[in-house]
């Protein structure tokens, strides 16, 4: 197997732990990588909480959300999403699907999340709304269906991320990190334009404030940043995913943004 997609693989383990650490995912959600070579596949864990997840627990899927080889595990009911978003945005190569409670009050009220603050940027302008309701009738709201994941997929248009009324949120990214960091800022963005509500009415960023902060914050450095720091947090934590199992991944170093300081090794780790 090359290397990027080992890499691959144990950088989705840790997104999906990250984001469970930040609170962006809980035992629900599910974050997404498409395949390093192939744009018709993408890949995936198995039905299990994003902050339990290994290397290990990864499987590849076609875009029609179908296991590339036979599973021996329940899968996610809602891959859909991750398959039909793929399908319709070629510049899409990470997606997160979550319940996060930052962004359910808007979703319940169906208000807008927009951008309040400089970093709140990475988001874009607009979320826009789904409501399966809309065009399915009575579901039990879960996207199961290919149907489903299209209209998603049609809701979410050219934007970064969709608010699914009654739901959660689904986040797209142009790989990995930019969409944890876009995802955990979204969220930050929710709670502080909800609190923000408490004092007055908040004013969202001109629109030519959320192009500039929106680039800046997507920049190399400022995203390799924040994946050190969410991942370093992880670490004193003791969350950190394990390595593949494989003798070549195990031979590879612990990367610099995995390694522990002396302190935080006192402080206890444990995997
Ligand atoms: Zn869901």
């Amino acid at each position: 197997m090359p290397d990027k997609m080992t890499d691959l693989i144990e950088e989705l383990a840790l997104a999906n732990r990250i984001l469970a650490h930040e609170g962006v995912l809980d035992a629900f959600g599910h974050v997404s990588a498409r395949h390093p070579t192939d744009p018709g596949r993408y890949l995936l864990s198995h039905s299990r909480s994003p902050l339990l997840i290994e290397p290990d627990d990864i499987l590849e899927y076609t875009l029609d959300s179908e296991p590339v080889k036979p599973p021996k595990v329940h899968l996610y009911a809602e891959r859909v999403i991750h398959g039909c978003i793929y399908q319709a945005r070629s510049d899409v190569m990470a997606v997160v699907h979550h319940h996060a409670a930052a962004v359910m009050p808007f979703c319940i009220a169906g208000k807008p999340i927009v951008p309040v603050f400089h970093l709140g940027a990475a988001m874009g302008e607009a979320a826009p709304f789904w409501d399966q309701h809309d065009e399915f009738g009575d579901t039990n709201l879960l996207v199961v269906k290919q149907e489903e994941g299209h209209s998603l997929a049609r809701a979410l248009a050219r934007h970064s991320a969709v608010l699914m009324n009654r739901h959660g949120a689904t986040v797209v990214g142009g790989g990995l990190k930019e969409l944890v960091s876009r995802s955990i800022f979204m969220c930050q963005n929710a709670e502080y334009q909800l609190h923000a509500l408490t004092l007055g009415t908040p004013e969202p960023l001109h629109r030519g404030e959320v192009k500039l902060a929106g680039t800046l914050s997507l920049l190399p450095n400022v995203v390799t940043r924040t994946w050190e720091y969410w991942s370093v947090r992880l670490e004193a934590a003791g969350g950190m995913p394990p390595r593949r199992s494989s003798a070549k991944a195990a031979r590879r170093p612990v990367p610099k943004t995995a390694r522990v300081t002396p302190r935080e090794r006192r402080k206890g780790r444990r995997r």
